[in-house]
């Protein structure tokens, strides 16, 4: 780190932590409804995110991308008017109380012109969009995509690995002139790492994607941007560690804290769900180790993935962790856990941006080592949604924009 931005103010314990502000380079969204229920959760604490296109219908083509940001940034702006609309109104009643649970202001003075300085912050949230790989995808939409100036990335997904991936890629072989052009315009390939063969055991796909795609992959187009996304295994985090080329991975809070003991832990608990599923806990170690150690191939990407209750706890569990309006609680909490957190600078702030040839951004935000409760449920639409380790208590709490 040679950046003001990116060096702690020397946290030792009981200090605060001052850090860049942080992208996060994975995040579902989600559209309608939805999207508007979530979507301030990550402006108040990310510059910018990569959103996922796995909607129904996918998003596959650039004029697509380009309707789905706009529909980001409107129900953000709506969000915005009305959250300040409703913090001008009630500013001196118990209704404020309301409104800062209601948006996580998890500051415990949060007064109401904190909260406005906050949201005027959030404005600033920049959606960086991607295109659904499909067996359809051509060279074509790769050029748009790059001349777009606003789809920064193409994601796989192996035909059913997970939430609406049907439209997912069957056979990889038959799209080498699709790879090929991207690895010719840099446009980075993000794969979700796992094989779907119904006899391969569910915590062994993310290990076996490895040896039957991701090598050869790398082998034959070298130059690819490759990202392998929400790694959960200390194979996945080896061989981005040890491969040649221009390779990283995501890592998302859920698979630094926690390992599969956490699904079972006195019942099945179907809000610690999410694919690749939680592994063993040597798994977590090795993820702990690869982020923490300072490495640029290494960044933030929560994978946040909201589902209402009712779909989690449910006979057929959907699977995805909704972490955002905590999950830089989460991932500090996680860095301070091994006496790591010089480096969440590096992982959260500065490695995504240079890895996606971005520059990094120089806002500011900061966090503080004091035990904070993560909300027990939130509003999601007509219904309402229960967050990762929702209700309990993380050591490090999310202090907003700095100097604002
Ligand atoms: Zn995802």
């Amino acid at each position: 780190m040679n950046d003001e931005q990116g060096t702690l103010s020397k946290a030792k314990a009981a200090q605060a932590l001052v850090c860049g502000l942080p992208d996060d380079w994975h995040l579902h969204l989600r559209d309608g409804d939805a999207l508007k229920s979530v979507v301030l959760a990550t402006a108040l604490q990310f510059g910018r995110a990569i959103v996922m296109p796995n909607l129904k219908p996918p998003v596959t083509n650039v004029s697509q991308a380009l309707a789905y940001r706009q529909r980001i940034l409107d129900a953000l702006k709506l969000v915005i008017d009305e959250t300040v609309r409703n913090i001008d109104r009630y500013k001196t009643s118990d209704i404020l109380a309301t409104i800062r649970m209601q948006h996580f202001f998890n500051r415990p003075d949060a007064s109401a012109d904190w909260m406005l300085e906050q949201l005027l912050q959030a404005a600033h949230f920049e959606p960086l969009m991607t295109l659904y790989l499909t067996d359809h995808t051509a060279p074509s939409d790769i050029d748009e995509a790059v001349d777009s100036g606003f789809v920064r990335a193409v994601k796989l997904y192996p035909a059913g690995a997970t939430t609406h991936s049907d439209a997912g890629v069957t056979s990889i072989h038959q799209l080498h002139h699709v790879l090929a052009r991207m690895e010719m315009r840099g446009l980075p390939l993000l794969v979700h790492g796992e094989v779907t063969d119904r006899d391969v055991d569910v915590f062994d796909r993310e290990a076996v994607f490895i040896d039957r795609v991701m090598i050869d992959l790398r082998r034959k187009f070298p130059g690819l941007k490759l990202v392998f996304e929400h790694i959960t295994t200390e194979e996945a985090a080896h061989f981005v560690r040890d491969a040649e080329g221009p390779i990283a991975a995501t890592i998302t809070p859920q698979h630094l804290l926690y390992n599969r003991n956490a699904i079972f832990n006195g019942g099945l608990r179907p809000h610690w769900y999410c694919l690749p599923v939680l592994k063993k806990e040597r798994h977590r170690r090795a993820l702990m180790q690869a982020a923490s150690s300072g490495s640029a191939r290494f960044f933030l990407g929560t994978d946040s993935a909201p589902h209402p209750a009712h779909l989690k706890e449910h006979a057929a569990a959907c699977a995805g962790c909704y972490s955002a309006p905590h999950a830089l609680a989460l991932y500090a909490s996680a860095f301070d856990a091994v006496d790591a957190l010089e480096h969440l600078p590096g992982f959260a702030w500065a490695h995504g941006a240079a890895f996606y040839g971005l520059s990094a951004n120089t806002r500011s935000i900061r966090l503080v080592p004091e035990a904070c409760q993560t909300p027990q449920r939130l509003g999601f639409g007509e219904r309402h949604i229960v967050p990762l380790a929702g209700g309990e208590f993380v050591p490090w709490r999310f202090d907003g924009f700095v100097d604002c």
